[in-house]
């Protein structure tokens, strides 16, 4: 069947014209309000940063475009260049065609794919964001990110997928339930691994040291019947000015992350309300929601791999000889990104719900909603976002709500 590669090159460029058209519907959104700061904003950002955040948007944007066109012509040219059949082939001739050699392959494509995009991250990083003040991170630092990162994916992603291969040749037709199954197992364990073993290797963590914060912190933690280990500072600043927050481990050991920037640059009682919000996550149970979901989802793409890999049109139209799974795999990763971008806004309006679901329990547990908004305020200006986006843009992208939705609702409660 030959209609498959012109059907996969319709999907490709209609998810390459759909970002574009969407970026120019908010360049030309933000150009229009862009001569002078728009009523809702101001008293809460002055000229001169509104106009940087407009420059910001823009020059985001404009790279932005030019990366979605350079990555749809690299995954054009691996899907229809015949390198893929040829990488496989390779190593079949050479290693034959076990478990370890087709991970192998699998891996050495995934890291050869990395590639092209390396050259972009850079100049995001050190011309981009350093042009906007953004960037701390020194060459060295970034190198050595990209260094761990491969080796990390050969420690641990690599065992995984020599796992999920021998799954295959191991349990029959019903493999995918099983791969899935290894799948929820490594997430869980990375779960556990990640906060000990991982984020050390990127970032220091420091308990955030006795004083004022810390006691109303953790006063904020009791009163929400909240249980942490204990409240770390990250070293944030050593890549970037920009902030946040996180939880990481579970139960018992769980552990509240601050980063540096963000205890510089808000008032106490605004970092309170900023954890407020995060315990608000935690308290309304979107985390488990959102991991069942995601749970959900891989479960659904391994069937789907399952049934791709039976279909000989399916190999034959990228060029490969059918009987391997690996091929299947990575076709559907490769493939998978074109058709989930269609599902990108409702993914984005559920988290967007969760979000305005924390804001509330932060302004519920605070008493007040003003300390929340003034933190959303301060990190908007000093994160230097887009105030006014398109309202189809934002709806198709932001896991968040804009600054003005999030202070009506707060408004409200
Ligand atoms: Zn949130």
């Amino acid at each position: 069947m030959n209609w498959v590669a012109p059907v996969v090159c319709i999907l490709i460029l209609a998810r390459w014209a759909a970002e574009l058209w969407l970026s120019q519907l908010n360049r030309r959104h933000v150009l229009a309000h862009a001569d002078a700061v728009p009523v809702a904003f101001r008293g809460i950002v002055d000229e001169p940063t509104y106009k940087k955040s407009v420059d910001y948007t823009l020059a985001k944007a404009r790279f932005g475009n030019i990366e979605e066109t350079y990555g749809t012509i690299v995954l054009l040219v691996i899907l229809f260049s015949g390198v893929l059949p040829f990488a496989f082939h390779f190593f079949e001739h050479h290693h034959g065609t076990s478990a370890w050699t087709m991970a192998a392959c699998l891996f050495t494509i995934g890291f050869a794919m990395s590639l092209p995009g390396l050259p972009l991250d850079w100049y995001a990083q050190f011309r981009l964001e350093e042009k906007f003040g953004f960037n701390t991170t020194t060459q060295k630092t970034w190198w050595m990110d990209r260094i761990k990162g491969l080796l990390l994916a050969a420690v641990l992603g690599y065992p995984l997928l020599v796992l999920i291969l021998k799954i295959v040749e191991w349990t029959g037709a019903l493999w995918w339930l099983w791969a899935w199954g290894a799948l929820l197992g490594f997430q869980a364990l990375m779960l556990v691994l990640a906060p000990v073993l991982i984020m050390p290797l990127f970032n220091k963590f420091t308990p955030l040291p006795e004083g004022g914060l810390r006691e109303r912190l953790l006063k904020l933690a009791q009163r929400t019947s909240f249980v942490a280990k204990s409240i770390q500072v990250m070293d944030g600043s050593k890549r970037s000015r920009h902030s946040n927050a996180f939880f990481t481990g579970f139960g018992k050991f769980r552990k509240i992350v601050l980063f540096d920037t963000l205890i510089s640059q808000l008032s106490e009682p605004e970092l309170e309300a900023v954890l407020a919000h995060e315990i608000g996550h935690f308290k309304k149970k979107h985390i488990p929601k959102m991991l069942i979901f995601s749970t959900f989802s891989s479960l659904v793409g391994f069937y789907v791999v399952s049934v791709l890999a039976k279909q000989d049109w399916f190999y034959r139209s990228f060029g490969f000889e059918p009987g391997n799974i690996a091929p299947a795999l990575l076709l559907f990763t490769l493939l998978s990104g074109v058709v989930m971008f269609w599902l990108s806004p409702l993914t984005h309006w559920w988290s967007r719900k969760y979000e305005y679901e924390a804001d509330a329990f932060a302004a519920g547990v605070m008493n007040e909603p003003q300390s929340l908004i003034g933190a959303l305020r301060k990190l908007n200006e000093k994160n230097l976002s887009n105030l006014t986006p398109h309202p189809l843009y934002s709806g198709f992208y932001y896991s968040h709500p804009t600054l003005v939705e999030r202070e009506a609702a707060l408004r409200d409660t």
